[in-house]
């Protein structure tokens, strides 16, 4: 079938006009490139959230039953509110050679690329197929793409490798930190604060987790570094605290949050479990005052840290594609920690610089657009005889 044909820079023009802010609906963006791809004889399957507000869209151009090359891209952006822009963030507009729009960067370029890329792999016999993996939710913690991922293996053919399109201006990432973030809430019993040891005093024990949690952020920064990432070590940061009533009463209440971005390789559930110690020991002096004492740790969001390993089939692929020889590390988070998680071996590379994502008067580079363009082309001309990279 012989669908339309669009210039990524066209078609990216009309993906900047949806508003996919996170915490709106995706499903406008989505029915558009269901009917692209419909158009082009390729259909779609979408796995929606639990309450259908948002969905994630599954392709494969190719031969079905062959596991392919998934290119994998989000969908959501950040949001403009406070962001002062020159103009209409969701109008895409041309200035110096640069378009500008918010998702340009991160990640609606990407996305656009691999729709124009549609007729161009279709023209052709592929003996490896290419899977379009476009998820949801992306930037409030990885979310939309993991019922997706659940998928793989099962409704969908699990990708023999994944290319993540986020920004790294077209250079090949092999390793990024994984954000983990937790929640503590502790609950001790409120007193007049004349009559303290009838009470049990929150914000004290939430003083002693955080006495811990500084021992372990030390002992992070002072762990054998990783050069290729700034910082080189791990960090780990309370970000959030909030406790008691008023001046004169012992708090009740304490909850308090804290960010750990891990090196590959920093065991997560070894200060998950530290942390519990201290915990378990402050709940045994709590009760001893007030038996409904307790402190709750959760894990609120955890994204895995991501390292290919030196014999991945994804890595030596952008690196041919993309006629490089380095790789990269970052320290922001990708969902390729995720696909890698799920035994698809992936890579990110992408057009854009991160520099611009997130930020007021997001753009990404044309130039940047067309060597995305030209990496696909030479994904379709490999996809054609599927050969082993090395
Ligand atoms: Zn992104």
């Amino acid at each position: 079938m012989k669908g339309p044909s669009y210039s990524a820079a066209e078609l990216l023009a009309r993906l900047v006009r949806f508003d996919t802010t996170s915490h709106k609906s995706n499903l406008p963006l989505v029915r558009f490139v269901e009917d692209y791809l419909a158009q082009h004889g390729i259909a779609s399957q979408l796995v929606a959230n639990a309450d259908g507000a948002k969905a994630s869209l599954y392709a494969t151009i190719g031969p079905a039953a062959v596991p392919g090359v998934a290119l994998s891209g989000h969908t959501d952006v950040v949001p403009v509110d406070s962001q002062s822009w020159t103009s209409d963030p969701f109008v895409l507009a041309e200035r110096d050679g640069r378009l500008y729009g918010r998702g340009t960067a991160d990640m609606k370029g990407f996305l656009a690329c691999v729709l124009a890329a549609v007729p161009d792999l279709l023209g052709r016999p592929l003996a490896v197929p290419v899977h379009i993996a476009f998820s949801y939710d992306e930037e409030v913690g990885c979310l939309g793409v993991r019922p997706l991922i659940a998928e793989l293996g099962r409704r969908f053919v699990k990708p023999r490798l994944v290319i993540v399109g986020e920004p790294t201006s077209m250079s090949v990432v092999d390793s990024h930190k994984g954000p983990v973030r937790w929640r503590i809430d502790i609950q001790g019993r409120a007193a007049h604060s004349s009559m303290a040891p009838l009470g049990v005093n929150a914000i004290s024990v939430a003083g002693k987790l955080i006495a811990e949690l500084t021992r372990i952020e030390e002992e992070l920064k002072a762990a054998p570094r990783d050069d290729r990432f700034d910082p080189p070590y791990a960090t780990l940061q309370i970000t959030r605290i909030d406790g008691g009533t008023a001046t004169n009463i012992v708090p009740v209440s304490c909850r308090l949050d804290f960010d750990v971005r891990a090196l590959p390789g920093v065991d997560i559930h070894a200060i998950d479990r530290r942390l519990r110690a201290v915990a378990s020991k402050c709940i045994g002096e709590m009760r001893r005052v007030a038996p409904e004492a307790d402190i709750e740790i959760a894990i609120a969001n955890e994204v895995p840290p991501f390292a290919a390993g030196n014999d991945s089939e994804a890595v030596a692929l952008a690196l041919h594609l993309a006629g490089q020889n380095e790789t990269h590390a970052v320290s922001y988070a990708t969902e390729a920690g995720l696909f890698q998680a799920a035994g698809s071996p992936s890579v990110v590379i992408g057009p854009g610089d991160i520099a611009q994502a997130h930020a007021a008067d997001e753009w990404v580079a044309k130039d940047q657009i067309g060597k995305c363009m030209g990496f696909l082309t030479r994904l379709a001309d490999w996809a054609e005889r599927g050969k082993p990279i090395r």
